[in-house]
């Protein structure tokens, strides 16, 4: 059972609801940029880790190099089973889709739980999915991207992050007004 951990450690009234990203319908070799983007946008606007269907060990790679450097315990999680996964997790099920319900009018819902697993479908979304999840939401009405799903809805539950630093960060961004500046290390990835 995949359940929030770290981030649910708050005082009961400034609990962080542990958000866990589901990706359905990754095609290991054919997209690995746009569900690399999905990972790194929901690791940044504060998700917790992706369950990655099927499992892409490389990408999962990929990934936790990012977060070696700029810190944070994000993980990608290989999730042969989808159906189980959405069956076995303790807490609502939100699945992002174009035409499930407002996001506005079920986030009141999402702040009281003590996590969400956030289910995103590819090129292709299962039917049964719309069964499955306790809920099903639409960040606007009109098709777009599962990782401006992901990260308008993250940014609607937490907010922007600032600079930080992270736990664990090897390099940290020092905002500028012109050009780039970084403490801790060299690189930028
Ligand atoms: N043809 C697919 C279908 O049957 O719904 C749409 C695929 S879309 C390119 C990929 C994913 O982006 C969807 O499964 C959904 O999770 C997310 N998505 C796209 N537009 C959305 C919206 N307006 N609201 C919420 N999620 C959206």
């Amino acid at each position: 059972m995949v359940t929030g951990s770290s981030g649910s450690r708050r005082s009961p009234r400034n609990r962080r609801v542990a958000v866990s990203v589901l990706r359905v319908g990754h095609r290991p070799g054919r997209d690995p940029r746009l569900t690399t983007h999905l990972a790194l946008a929901a690791r940044a606007f504060g998700a917790e880790r992706m369950l990655l269907h099927p499992p892409d060990p490389d990408l999962a790679r990929r990934v936790a190099a990012v977060g070696e450097g700029w810190g944070g315990a994000f993980e990608v999680v290989g999730t042969p089973d989808w159906r189980r996964a959405v069956r076995a997790f303790d807490g609502p099920v939100v699945h992002l889709t174009m035409y499930g319900l407002p996001l506005a009018k079920v986030r009141p819902k999402l702040t009281r739980a003590r996590s969400v697993l956030l289910v995103v479908g590819g090129a292709k979304v299962p039917p049964d999915l719309y069964r499955l999840a306790t809920y099903n939401v639409a960040v606007g009405h009109q098709p777009h991207s599962e990782v401006a799903a992901v990260a308008v809805f993250l940014t609607q539950l937490f907010g922007v992050p600032g600079p930080g630093p992270w736990p664990g960060a090897r390099r940290t961004v020092v905002p500028q007004a012109r050009g780039k500046r970084v403490v801790g290390g060299r690189g930028t990835k």
